[in-house]
């Protein structure tokens, strides 16, 4: 079996090295962090995620996904926060039973480590900073307190995140190596509505709460101490941006105007805004993922998406499953079992970007509206009517493992039979009503 080094123990991390573990495989996984067991807080991304059906599927192939699930918290919908504080909620399934999962991303990172850490051939190594690769003979540099250190495998896999390193030195190494970041014009704030009395929740605890605003939006995901982690995403610049609200009153003013039902339950928003980051929101897309049969990329190394499908760590947890499957397929040819993961995952990933993308808008903006509900009351109609024949574009990306790409393309063909249909419709019967005025 072959002996792979893995760079970032994050989620996917974690997560590939028990896939490729439980392949008997031998596995060195080193993370620059400490040890999440230790207190130490997987900083840097959201402390919630919502895990869907990819993402469960992905720790069901390694016997997780009840461990994984424990505390989770199921969504059934979207509940809307207009700003009069009136509430508008919308199953996200004609099927009450489908739903996303709020989950805490130091608890999922720790049970995705532990079950890499069952198997006796999986050793992970904290506190270890990975410099560089030398592609050619698959060596990792990294750093540690006591010094520096080489780890040599017969190949790298690079899931160390957006930022990774592993993908810095093919960009350097590798002739024609294709890279593209782009940065939203939004930036992301994590806030805090604490417990209710008794550890009870202060709004609906099964829904994803949005207060879309058009041009941004704040959102909000349960958390199992009853608390809801909020984030706000908003402009960096511009003349009500994070740039110009600088004091805690402007803060305040803000909120009162934008977000009046939240404030009330936000006693600390104000430490919150001054003491939290601002993060940012890139997409990355870049080919290859590997080089020969030296390295690979996995996750967001590969492909960062903006989080507005909820679906940057459930495509990452995906690659897992689809690149242990590609290295069983073709055991004496690396090479090929990680060109045909890529081949696999790569347009499927760039049809997510894009998806991601739109969904910000539909988010921030459309929610609000009546249109929007009403479009939902009728993809909901179609998928009762039409079992199995017509799926929402949402269900196919949240609750199938229909591919990315292949659901974007469904969904467009899926909108312009029904879209074009219900406009010959409406054209037939006003015709039949103006022939009967005529009359
Ligand atoms: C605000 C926000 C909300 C999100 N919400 C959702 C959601 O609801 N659902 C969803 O599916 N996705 C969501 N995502 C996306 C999700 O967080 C990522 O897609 C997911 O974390 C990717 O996992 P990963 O393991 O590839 O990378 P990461 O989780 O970033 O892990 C990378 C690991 O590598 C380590 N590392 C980095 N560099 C090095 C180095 N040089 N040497 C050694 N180790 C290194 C890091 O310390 C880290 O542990 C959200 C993202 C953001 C920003």
């Amino acid at each position: 079996m072959a002996k792979f080094v893995l760079i970032g123990s994050g989620l996917a991390g974690g997560l590939l090295a028990a896939h490729l573990g439980r392949r008997r495989h031998e596995i060195d996984l080193y993370e620059r962090r400490a040890d999440p067991r230790e207190g130490n807080i997987v900083g840097g991304r959201s402390i919630n995620l919502a895990i869907s059906t990819r993402g469960i599927h992905a720790l069901e192939q390694v016997g997780i996904a009840d461990e994984g699930l424990r505390h989770a918290i199921p969504m059934r919908g979207r509940m809307i926060h207009d700003k009069s504080g009136e509430l508008h909620f919308t199953p996200y399934d004609v099927d009450p039973k489908k739903c996303i999962n709020s989950i805490g991303r130091a608890a999922l990172n720790t049970t995705v480590i532990e079950a890499a850490q069952r198997y006796p051939n999986v050793r992970v190594h904290f506190n270890h900073k990975c410099t560089h690769i030398d592609l050619d003979c698959a060596v990792a540099h990294l750093e540690t307190a006591n010094g520096a250190l080489a780890a040599h495998g017969d190949a790298v896999i690079g899931v160390d995140g957006a930022f990774s390193a592993v993908r810095g030195s093919m960009q350097m190494q590798i002739d024609g190596f294709e890279y593209d970041e782009s940065y939203l014009a939004h930036g992301y704030k994590e806030l805090t509505i604490p417990p209710g009395t008794g550890s009870s929740w202060q709004m609906e605890k099964n829904a994803l709460h949005i207060w879309p605003r058009k041009s941004f939006m704040m959102i909000a995901l349960p958390n199992p101490d009853g608390s809801f982690t909020c984030t706000l995403f908003w402009e960096f610049e511009g003349a009500r941006s994070f740039a110009t609200t600088k004091t805690d009153d402007d803060v305040r003013r803000f909120f009162n105007e934008e977000f009046p039902d939240a404030v009330p339950l936000m006693p600390t928003l104000q430490e919150d805004f001054r003491q939290n980051p601002t993060g940012s929101l890139v997409t990355i897309r870049c080919a290859p993922w590997y080089y020969r049969d030296k390295v690979c990329l996995v996750g967001d190394a590969a492909h960062a998406v903006v989080p507005f499908y909820g679906q940057g760590m459930n495509a990452a947890f995906e690659d897992c499953v689809v690149l242990a499957e590609c290295l069983q397929k073709f055991p004496n040819d690396r090479e090929r079992a990680f060109a045909e993961y890529f081949e696999h995952r790569k347009e499927n990933a760039d049809a997510l970007a894009d998806l991601a993308i739109g969904n910000f808008i539909e988010m921030r903006d459309k929610t609000a509206s009546k249109a929007f509900r009403a479009k939902k009351k009728l993809d909901h109609l179609l998928e009762a009517a039409l079992p199995g024949i017509y799926l929402p574009l949402y269900t196919m990306v949240t609750f199938t493992r229909i591919p990315y790409s292949k659901a974007a393309r469904r969904a467009l063909v899926q909108d312009q039979i029904v879209y074009g249909s219900l406009m010959s419709l409406s054209a037939l019967l006003i015709a039949l009503l103006l022939r009967l005025i005529a009359r």
